[in-house]
């Protein structure tokens, strides 16, 4: 499968997808050229990733990028870090290089076999996924877990290679997919999709919430009548643009049948597949999993993983929702201090829907919430953090840190913010602030609606640090 010899595939972002992509492209037997304008990053020749390759068809260029390795390369492999609107990729397509996401790349050797499901959506995806890949794995299907979480799609491609055709050591795989990776996607068609909610985010680059969306849903959009497409039954917006998607596929509904449908407490979950008209009954009681969102978590990722028939049985699918676990970072049960307090981290909430979720799944444990870091981009009227004060109001105390305090606090109390709310310069002083304010019983909860670059490198950063701090 060396269907590439003779050509130049250039590599355009070298973080963990692009490397991935660069492994790929050089196994399938192309001349690579990795290139970034971080001057500072390792070359791809001096990457230990790459020991054992052929690193005479490799080269990295890094710093300003050079139009010539633009124009001359067979293919563009662009990372989901590099907007395709940047003048030197678009004028390189627009000149006839052919340019392809690391997904869709990844899938032009992927082999048909594997069954996909793709999930995609604001927030929630990483949960879904995750649950997903462990419903699949317990059921004794051999399952590849990655995509825009963990491990690169490029990866799993590349494993194959490496296997017969027609025996992959794979039978699905469960691939997070993030809008820009959707952007070239190329013929990545998963045979079942969601796009779980869509609210605003990343408006930096996608600019319209109708071009945000767009993107997600085109997901659907090679969908035969064999697929399933899964959206919000209450999202006329989402609905709208599934519908533009033009995809041909049935569609299962996130909140309503077929599809899976909840009761108020989540605590049963009916499951028909549109395809299949399998139909199974779930008790979510036994989901260990703090948050009520992460029970509709569940029930989403049992709707996916019927859906791919791969001949789940209902008692197994039963025993598998009792040992979901949630990826860290997402509402992770830190410690429970000596007076009982207990300290949770949820740092992947970074936006305002994120931390609305979280809290209103939260509502019976009084917390004390720590709120803040680095605002996002959007229009004031849905990214305002006043949203958050209906969700709020059964909590003990708000504190804000971080950059954005300022505008946080002014917004809640805007809203009628009824709790006491504190601000505080950084994300220590807040802790400090939670540990003389909670007693005992109560719950510290780290839900920040905002980025955390301000003061951490990535939100796993900040949820370390919080845990640290928590523990210590
Ligand atoms: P993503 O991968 O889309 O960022 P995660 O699964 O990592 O999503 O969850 C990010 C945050 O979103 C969590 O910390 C939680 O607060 C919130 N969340 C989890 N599930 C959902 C959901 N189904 N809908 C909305 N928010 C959610």
């Amino acid at each position: 499968r060396q269907d590439l010899i003779g050509k130049t595939v250039v590599v355009v972002g070298l973080g963990v997808s692009g490397r991935a992509a660069a492994k790929l492209a050089l196994a399938r037997g192309a001349s690579v050229i990795g290139v970034d304008n971080n001057a500072h990053l390792l070359p791809l020749e001096m990457d230990p990733g790459f020991g054992g390759q052929d690193l005479s068809r490799l080269k990295t260029e890094l710093g300003p990028h050079q139009r010539k390795t633009f124009f001359e390369a067979s293919k563009l492999v662009v990372s989901p870090g590099v907007p395709v609107s940047q003048p030197i990729v678009s004028d390189a397509i627009k000149n006839g290089v052919p340019a392809v996401s690391e997904l869709g790349f990844a899938t032009e050797v992927f082999p048909r076999s594997i069954k996909i499901v793709a999930v995609t959506g604001t927030n929630g995806k990483s949960t879904v996924v995750t649950f997903t890949g462990q419903i699949l794995s317990q059921a004794g299907i051999q399952t590849f877990v990655g995509g825009n979480l963990g491990t690169p799609l490029s990866e799993a491609s590349l494993q194959c290679l490496s296997f017969p055709v027609d025996d992959p050591p794979f039978n699905a795989a469960v691939v997070e997919v993030s809008s820009y990776q959707m952007e070239l996607s190329g013929s990545f068609n998963p045979l079942v999709a969601a796009v779980l909610n869509l609210t605003e985010d990343h408006l930096e680059r996608h600019k319209t919430m109708e071009s945000y969306g767009m993107m997600k849903c085109r997901l659907f959009s090679g969908m035969g009548p064999l697929n399933t497409s899964a959206i919000p039954y209450s999202d006329s917006f989402l609905r709208k643009l599934a519908f533009q998607s033009g995809g041909k596929g049935s569609r299962a509904w996130l909140g309503g049948l077929p599809g899976v449908q909840l009761d108020s407490q989540a605590e049963r979950a009916i499951v028909v597949v549109p395809t299949t008209g399998a139909e199974v009954c779930l008790n979510l009681n036994s989901v260990n999993c703090i948050g009520l969102h992460n029970r509709h978590n569940a029930g989403t990722a049992a709707l996916l993983a019927l859906a791919l028939d791969v001949g789940l049985e209902q008692d197994g699918l039963q025993r598998a929702l009792s040992t979901l676990q949630l990826p860290p970072h997402r509402m992770q049960l830190v410690c429970e201090d000596k007076r009982g307090v207990r300290w949770i981290n949820d740092s992947k909430a970074t936006n305002v829907a994120a931390t609305y979720t979280g809290l209103k799944g939260f509502a019976g444990c009084k917390s004390v919430v720590l709120l803040g870091g680095l605002a996002k981009v959007g229009s004031e009227e849905n990214l305002g953090f006043g949203q958050l004060v209906e969700v709020l109001g059964s909590h003990i105390a708000v504190i804000v840190f971080g950059a954005s305090r300022e505008k946080i606090v002014e917004e809640l109390h805007a809203a009628g913010l009824k709790i006491p709310c504190i601000s505080v310069e950084s994300m220590a002083n807040a802790i400090d602030v939670a540990k003389s304010t909670a007693q005992r019983g109560d719950t510290i909860l780290l839900t920040p609606a905002c980025a955390s670059f301000d003061e951490f490198s990535n939100f796993e950063h900040r949820g370390q640090v919080f845990s640290n701090l928590a523990k210590a």
